[in-house]
């Protein structure tokens, strides 16, 4: 997260990757496997300022989960497919969301008050013995029915109860394309277009779609980027500073 001059063009590695709030915030976010050198840079009609970030590795772990029926893991029902590929399309609209808001500049609570995190982002997932897509949430126990809020503010972008995969999905826009996910909700007490304020309830844990206990799945994205949104948790952007 940056501050700097209002609607000011910010660029990733010299390409154009966001525009800064009308009060000059803006969030830029890097995936799983992001190499290291990062050029950030800010262009306004005054000038342009430059910032070489480096992005350190992280640390994965290998998940192996057994037991799921096997049409959460490579389903090959032509219905069932259909019905995929429709919720696929549904949620893209949901992602694509693109609010012209910096909500996430508070930074971000816990979403719920879990017993302990049950999986960790980016781990190499095996399911039922297949390498499937790196895990890109954070997985939080807790007992079903226990409150979801949101973690920051924002506008819900998608709230769906029945998904394939995920059970009760709701999507929040926190502005610039940073979205937040939550999985496998047994409960959803928002709708798609709603706004909500920072620690607002908007469901509860369930073990809807494909889960092997009550948990939250949480998640973020970036764009097309997938980040760790534990990462964020009691970050603030900061003060804003007078620009140059
Ligand atoms: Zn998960």
């Amino acid at each position: 997260m940056g501050h700097t001059a209002p609607r000011a063009t910010v660029l990733l590695n010299g390409a154009p990757a966001t525009q800064a709030s009308a009060d000059g915030w803006f969030v830029i976010g890097f995936d799983r496997d992001a190499p290291p050198p990062a050029l950030i840079t800010v262009e306004t009609p005054d000038g342009s300022a430059n910032h070489q970030a480096t992005i350190a590795p992280g640390t994965f772990d290998i998940q192996r989960i057994d037991g799921l029926a096997q049409d959460q893991v490579a389903p090959s029902d032509p219905a069932l497919l259909a019905r995929i590929a429709a919720e696929g399309q549904r949620k893209a609209v949901g992602f694509a969301s693109r609010i012209d808001a910096d909500y996430f500049r508070t930074g971000f609570i816990w979403p719920v008050q879990a017993t302990r995190r049950s999986s960790s982002f980016g781990g190499q997932r095996i399911l039922n013995g297949e390498p499937k897509r790196p895990h890109y949430g954070v997985d939080l126990a807790a007992p079903v029915g226990t409150p979801v809020v949101a973690p920051a503010a924002g506008v819900v972008s998608f709230a769906e109860t029945g998904l394939h995969f995920e059970g009760g999905l709701i999507l929040i826009d926190h502005g610039q394309g940073l979205i937040t996910a939550y999985l496998h909700l047994s409960r959803i007490d928002v709708a798609a277009g709603q706004a909500v304020a920072q620690g607002q309830r908007i469901g509860a844990v369930g073990q809807e779609g494909r889960a092997t206990g009550p948990h939250l799945c949480w998640r973020m994205k970036w764009r097309d980027q997938n980040l760790d949104p534990s990462l964020l948790v009691g970050l603030m952007a900061g003060k804003p500073q007078p620009h140059a």
